[in-house]
């Protein structure tokens, strides 16, 4: 999980959760200063996002639908549960990409 980069706040995996929606960046609870997911994270995040996207190609080998979309919302799952361990902060905006 994230610390706050001016004030070091540990930052909760909820809170983590939630900057990664907001682009315009999210204010520290204990300092109010406004924290950015940097744009390594960005990158990383964004690649693993696809990966659900991928898993539909399963469709292409002969499992049945009912596993195909099983392991598609287990995988979403497990990466939306991942997301707040891969996002590190910074108090500068670096922009989308
Ligand atoms: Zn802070």
């Amino acid at each position: 999980m994230p610390n706050c980069q001016k004030c070091g706040q540990h930052w909760s995996w909820l809170q983590t959760l939630k900057v990664n929606f907001k682009f315009d960046g999210m204010e520290c609870q204990n300092c109010c200063e406004k924290q950015y997911v940097t744009s390594k994270s960005k990158k990383k995040l964004n690649r693993i996002s696809y990966l659900p996207v991928i898993l539909i190609l399963l469709l292409l080998f002969d499992l049945s639908l009912q596993i195909t979309i099983g392991i598609i919302i287990a995988v979403s799952i497990l990466l939306i549960g991942l997301y707040p361990f891969l996002i590190k902060l910074t108090s500068e905006d670096e922009g989308v990409f």
